[in-house]
């Protein structure tokens, strides 16, 4: 008797194919790597082996499937095939099992694996004399000829399992099976369910398996499609968010894009042309740095992802070099854009001045006053500023007045949007110009520490474009933890905050449905933060699906917390961050991590453009 691999049952379940009979189709079947490969050496069956039996790849387990035989045949031919298994498909007894487990004839030990039959109920007194005497327990519907009689039976009475031992499920599964697995995966009768045993239902004749229909199965079963997909689907949504909706005047522009973002980013001349921009003018690759003192103070191992040091300050300049070229291949001629507090408007300006486009940005009447170092900053870049003089004459304005120009220029104008918001393509366009971060921190990470999966990965979120680009290439890694860092502002609760998967419901802004501030009558509420960059009362759709599905941890840390931990940095490592690093690196207060726990976090930008904040909240 092997090793149970009991643990196995809680991962993925191992497949075993069943029914071989033909040459060529056991190679092409082989090539699919099946955990187990079973030959039926009964007679009677549509599907007894013909005993020529090819060579397999390592790691496949050759399975002999045997009714009622003499066990000395069955030892015979475990030993001339050289089979890791044996399927006792008839009336074997615990005492035959216990002979064949214990057999000194056998070459090598085999594992047992006893079939019982199930139809409408199953009496699971008759398991425990076998308990003791073979490795695995096989549940097949019960039928005229024993398997592949292709009918699945009620996996529910499988709820009353009494058992701890793996067991495989067998009896009809197939393609048109997939969901009810994933649904019967989770159930109480999966926790003990080791492998799926398929035959007939993928079947072009008896013993002829269809390898086309097989490899469809495994897809759809396989880890990937299992888990939560975390990246946009091909209508532009992650999970229940993102979409495009938007006025129809402005449909030609967005479809336009839609249709050509992802080819144009796949040209070979387009990623040359950015991948050299990074490296030449914005300074990439950023380093990956391991920050001791730090480390040593909170007792965990700590890397800064330094996007501060980029041309401009921080990660924002990566989005725009993507998206100013993109217009470029689009044969757009002028560019625009909406700002906040600036930093966008300044990178946006600066890709502009170096590409020699023409640039609007539109930025609130009030936070052009409150902002005027970058105003001064994009005018020397050439660009031209246009106040919002509406509403609250604050971003959301601005941003209003940009959609109204863009609807207005549809053929040689393109908006750059600045963070993972926005209808459908931007928030996956600026993701995956963003993701360059996470690339860069595989092999920084493989060099420092040998791994490339960090244990967390840590970014703070405005609109979520450089946590996005962060968590790019983890998202489906499900060793690495991921943690969003959101602006409290005065409090979560205080009225005064931009923490918007707490505060947030679902609706709609800038052309996405997402998490969202607002009244109870859908009015948005303005948000409030000490740092310019994470005052936004909305969170791109991915962080919105990360953030319900649980993939991402969320936390909120205050204005208070941060400039705490904003000033730590600077004594502890010589680094003055960006007010909105400042809130991801605070988490080391609220969150207890392992000496051993590699935390990679996202420092998106310096603190130049805060030192006013800096100087007025310590009275420096
Ligand atoms: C703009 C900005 C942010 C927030 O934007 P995201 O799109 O959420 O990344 C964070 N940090 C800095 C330094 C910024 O300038």
């Amino acid at each position: 008797m092997q090793q149970n691999l009991s643990n196995s049952a809680k991962t993925d379940m191992q497949l075993k194919i069943c029914g071989m009979k033909y040459q060529d189709n056991i190679k092409q079947v082989a090539a699919l790597k099946p955990d187990y490969l079973g030959f039926i050496f009964y007679e009677k069956s549509p599907r007894h082996f013909d005993g020529v039996m090819p060579q397999l790849p390592e790691g496949i387990k050759k399975t002999g499937v045997f009714v009622n035989e003499n066990l000395n045949t069955v030892i015979e031919t475990v030993n001339k095939f050289k089979l890791q298994a044996v399927q006792l498909h008839g009336e074997e007894s615990a005492f035959y099992c216990n002979m064949l487990n214990t057999s000194k004839q056998l070459n090598e030990p085999v594992e047992v694996i006893k079939v019982f039959s199930v139809k409408d109920g199953f009496n699971f007194e008759v398991l425990k004399q076998y308990e003791n005497v073979c490795d695995y327990f096989l549940f097949d519907t019960k039928g005229k000829l024993p398997g592949g009689n292709g009918y699945t039976f009620d996996w529910s009475l499988l709820n009353n399992y009494p058992s701890t031992k793996p067991y495989f499920l067998s009896g009809g599964i197939g393609l048109d099976q997939v969901d009810d697995i994933k649904k019967f995966k989770e159930s109480k009768a999966a926790k003990y369910c080791y492998a799926l045993d398929v035959n007939s239902k993928f079947e072009i004749a008896p013993g002829l398996k269809n390898i086309a229909i097989l490899k469809e199965f495994q897809n759809k079963l396989s880890d990937k499609t299992m888990q939560e997909n975390y990246n946009v689907d091909d209508k532009g949504y992650y999970g229940n968010f993102g979409g495009a909706y938007i006025p129809e005047m402005l449909y030609p522009n967005v479809e336009e894009l839609r249709q050509n973002y992802l080819k144009v980013m796949a040209e070979p001349e387009f990623k040359k042309e950015f991948d050299k921009l990074l490296k030449d003018y914005v300074g990439r690759p950023s380093p990956l740095y391991f920050a001791k003192r730090l480390s040593e103070k909170y007792n965990t191992k700590i890397y800064l992802k330094r996007e501060d040091l980029n041309h401009t300050g921080a990660h924002k300049i990566n989005n725009t070099i993507g998206q100013i070229l993109m217009a470029q291949r689009l044969g757009k001629k002028r560019i625009i854009a909406e700002t906040g507090a600036g930093q966008h408007g300044v990178a946006t300006a600066t890709v502009c001045a170096l590409m020699g486009l023409e640039c609007i940005v539109y930025m609130g009447e009030i936070d052009i006053a409150r902002q005027a170092p970058n105003v001064a900053r994009m005018k020397m870049l050439g660009a031209t500023v246009i106040p919002a003089k509406s509403g609250s004459r604050t971003l959301k304005d601005a941003t209003n007045e940009a959609i109204r120009d863009w609807i207005n220029n549809p053929v040689d104008t393109h908006y750059i949007i600045g963070s993972a918001i926005g209808p459908h393509p931007y928030p996956d366009m600026v993701t995956r110009f963003q993701s360059v971060i996470s690339e860069e921190i595989k092999w920084q990470l493989k060099e420092h520490e040998g791994r490339e999966n960090p244990d967390y990965v840590v970014a703070c979120i405005g609109g979520g474009s450089n946590a996005a680009g962060t968590y790019y290439h983890f998202l489906h890694e499900p060793n690495v933890n991921i943690i969003a860092v959101e602006a409290a502002g005065l409090g979560v609760n205080s009225g005064e905050s931009a923490a918007t998967s707490v505060l947030g419901k679902e609706g709609i802004i800038h052309g996405c449905k997402t998490l969202l501030m607002q009244t109870n009558d859908g009015q948005i509420t303005e948000p409030y933060s000490i740092s310019a960059g994470l005052d936004y009362p909305g969170v791109g759709p991915m962080h919105a699906h990360l953030a319900k599905t649980g993939r991402a941890e969320f936390m909120s840390i205050t204005d208070d917390e941060a400039m705490k931990s904003g000033l730590e940095l600077c004594e502890l490592e010589g680094i003055i961050p960006a007010i909105e690093s400042s809130h991801a690196l605070a988490i080391f207060k609220q969150k207890q991590f392992k000496p051993n726990d590699v935390v990679v976090m996202s420092l998106s930008g310096r603190g130049d453009k805060d030192l006013n904040n800096y100087i007025e909240y310590f009275k420096i």
